[in-house]
């Protein structure tokens, strides 16, 4: 199974910490270089079963300038090229705007979206359940999977998960 993946969220919520985790070892390839039509290739993963091209969109930020919205369209674009997309979010820092303003931007895209809630190592269990009914409130994600991008748990579950859109 093989295919392109994107990755989005709002700033520090551990979308590098996740790419280092879920590559490790496995590098394959580490680019900068802009593509023409799949932006950026920030790495791929490589397994006996599966190799997923992992994309960095340019942020989908709340800006009011040209620049602002020619990147949202360009993640926007993006999104509507890739098998599945992760949205990150910080567990630990609950729902803030800036992941309401992406759900938002997410309503007319028909890819598949997992939502990861990261940082899961600095929240009590009990608060978890809660924070996952108020997310799914959102966007109707395909799959939603708690993870430690830092620690690394729940990770493999996640490729796993994604296996499934491949
Ligand atoms: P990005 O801006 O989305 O790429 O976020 P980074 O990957 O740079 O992470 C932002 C900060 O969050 C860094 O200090 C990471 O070490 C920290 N971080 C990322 N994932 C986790 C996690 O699962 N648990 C904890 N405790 N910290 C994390
Ligand atoms: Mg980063």
């Amino acid at each position: 199974k093989s295919g392109f993946v994107a990755i989005i969220g709002r700033p520090n919520v551990g979308k590098s910490t996740l790419m280092n985790q879920v590559i490790g070892q496995k590098i394959a390839i580490m680019s900068d270089k802009p593509q023409t039509t799949r932006n950026k290739i920030h790495g791929v993963y490589t397994s006996d079963n599966q190799q997923i091209v992992f994309l960095d969109t340019p942020g989908i930020h709340k800006r009011q300038s040209k620049l602002g919205d020619y990147m949202n369209q360009t993640a926007l674009n993006t999104l509507s090229e890739v098998e599945a997309a992760l949205f990150l979010i910080d567990a630990s820092e609950g729902m803030g705007g800036g992941d309401r303003y992406i759900a938002e931007q997410l309503k007319n895209i028909r890819t598949p979206v997992i939502l990861v809630m990261n940082k899961i190592d600095k929240i009590e269990p009990e608060a978890l359940l809660p924070l996952i009914e108020e997310y799914r409130k959102l966007h109707d994600f395909a799959e939603i999977v708690p993870v430690s991008a830092k620690h690394g748990n729940n990770v493999s579950t996640l490729l796993e998960q994604l296996g499934k859109y491949l």
